[in-house]
């Protein structure tokens, strides 16, 4: 029978056991179509391990593992209390691993090893603890409304969950999804993406450790147009909750209405930066900097838009110039001098490659960057970059790049800002620097998205609402609010006179 775990050596020197396999019911299967992925090492480009792809039918076969965990006593009967320690024993084992995890993590991703150690690992088990505090504070309201008529409220898991997972966080993306689902008492089939399966895999031993139910979580790699669209279009799921691409996330809206499942999309963003005259430059620019090159700019919310009023245009485009180029260091993930590791692949590394010569076209100025690191002959290097000279109707002002690439623009009024600011399709994060208090307040009030910044950028909590208007997507994740997703409430009306309507 087929291998469905090998010992690997990662670059760093760790040695662990990798699993390959699909988890279905707490066990490992392979695919029933012989479907694989190789993940490649985006900072050399070579395989590090091979891991099985679901199939339609293996997805069925997951799904068919959720309902009936779904409906098992050993879970449906568990009292919240006990979920929640369930997801603190998940937690402990994840930070009893969490040195293999960031280096699969970073193996894997590219993203520096530390960062991985001490912002993904943290955020993973943050997130899941948060939640895990939420297990036995789920419940319904009693409604009063005539002396004869008792009417309450009572929360239920809204069922089988299919949670579809984006390769630039893969962990704490699957924390985010977890978390609120499990909290609820749901059951899941998560598939991550197909560009990073590895450390979700490893979880997966840690969840059967901890002590799940079978087919309370089920983690089946495969790839998009397959594995994920049969999760969203599957009659027997109902509720889909997706990060990823604006493209992808109106593809699965169309799949989820086979059976109009309940649908959570959190797709990209153009997100503005917006700098005026009075903010203090040095705080500015630091936030600027870590709000578009930190994570390779694999950020979703990532404010990739910079916008800055005429005053401080010229001092802040050299200011940003000089930070980029003393903390942007480029290399290998596993060096502590790393600030930027590789793109995730090689398609991620054409794409931003493709805008550089779009920006240029487009008669933009490149201030810097737009090509692979000299030093880099192998991996998906590229050199973080800044256009100034751009106007709206350019495409690198309004697109997407995913990337270390950012435009910078500048303004005269407040209303101009505004204008600027909410001139996309998009709607995800906002930063706003000033230091006049009514203006950073009123500007944020403006702003047409999810989640604004004053005086930071992507600042993100886990105990604060996440997610976008427009085509940034629907619904929220973390907070509290992210528990709306993931539970239904049913209303019951008892007659308590003996009487009719
Ligand atoms: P990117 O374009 O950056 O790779 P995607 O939005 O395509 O991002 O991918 C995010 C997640 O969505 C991945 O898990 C991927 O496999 C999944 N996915 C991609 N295409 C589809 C699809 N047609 N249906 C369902 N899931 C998909």
């Amino acid at each position: 029978s087929k291998q469905l775990q090998v010992e690997l050596t990662a670059p760093n020197g760790h040695r662990y056991t990798q699993p390959l396999g699909l988890f279905i019911n707490n066990e490992w299967h392979p695919s029933s179509n012989g479907g694989v992925i190789t993940s490649i090492n985006p900072s050399n480009e070579q395989a590090i391990a091979t891991v099985e792809a679901a199939s339609e039918s293996d997805i069925d076969k997951a799904v068919k593992a959720a309902r009936k965990a779904l409906r098992d006593p050993s879970w449906s009967e568990m009292s919240g209390t006990d979920r929640g320690k369930l997801m603190r024993r998940l937690v402990q084992l994840i930070e009893e691993n969490r040195e293999t995890l960031a280096t699969i993590e970073a193996w894997d991703n590219g993203k520096p090893y530390s960062v991985a150690l001490n912002e993904d690992l943290v955020e993973t088990s943050e997130t899941l603890l948060y939640y895990a505090g939420y297990a036995d504070k789920i419940f319904g309201q009693v409604i009063e409304t005539t002396p004869a008529k008792f009417a309450y409220t009572v929360r239920e898991p809204v069922g089988v969950c299919g949670q579809i997972i984006p390769w630039n966080y893969p962990l704490s993306m699957a924390a985010w999804k977890l978390g609120p689902a499990l909290a609820c008492g749901n059951t899941v089939v998560l598939k991550p993406a197909e560009q990073t399966p590895l450390s979700i895999l490893f979880v997966a031993t840690l969840i059967k450790k901890a002590g799940f139910p079978p087919g309370v979580i089920n983690i089946v790699n495969g790839y998009g147009p397959v594995a994920g669209a049969a999760l969203a279009t599957h009659m027997d799921v109902d509720k889909v909750a997706f990060t990823g691409s604006a493209a992808t996330a109106k593809q699965i809206m169309k799949l989820a209405s086979s059976n109009l499942k309940s649908i959570t999309l959190e797709a990209g963003g153009k997100s503005p930066l917006l700098v005026f005259n009075d903010a203090d430059l040095d705080n500015a620019v630091e936030w600027a900097h870590i709000g578009i090159m930190s994570n390779q700019g694999q950020i979703c919310t990532a404010t990739s838009r910079i916008l800055v009023q005429s005053d401080l245009y010229d001092k802040f485009v050299a200011a940003f110039r000089a930070r980029v180029k003393s903390v942007s260091k480029v290399g290998d993930p596993f060096d502590a001098q790393t600030f930027q590791g590789p793109q995730v692949t090689k398609a991620q590394y054409d794409r931003i490659r493709s805008y550089v010569d779009i920006g240029k076209d487009e008669g933009a100025t490149l201030e810097m960057g737009g090509e692979r690191p000299t030093a880099a002959n192998k991996g998906f290097f590229i050199e973080p970059t800044v256009f100034t000279g751009v106007s709206p109707t350019m495409r690198i002002f309004q697109e997407e790049v995913f990337g270390p690439f950012v435009v910078i623009g500048r303004f005269e009024s407040e209303d101009k800002a505004v204008e600027l600011a909410n001139d996309t399709q998009y709607g995800l994060g906002a930063a706003v620097f000033t230091t006049d208090l009514t203006r950073a307040h009123r500007v944020a009030r403006r702003i047409e998205a999810g989640m604004v910044w004053i005086n930071s950028s992507n600042d993100s909590d886990w105990r604060i609402p996440f997610g976008g208007v427009k085509a940034s997507g629907i619904g929220r994740e973390l907070g509290e609010a992210g528990l709306a997703a993931y539970s239904n409430i049913k209303a019951i009306h008892v007659n308590m006179a003996v009487r009719s309507k």
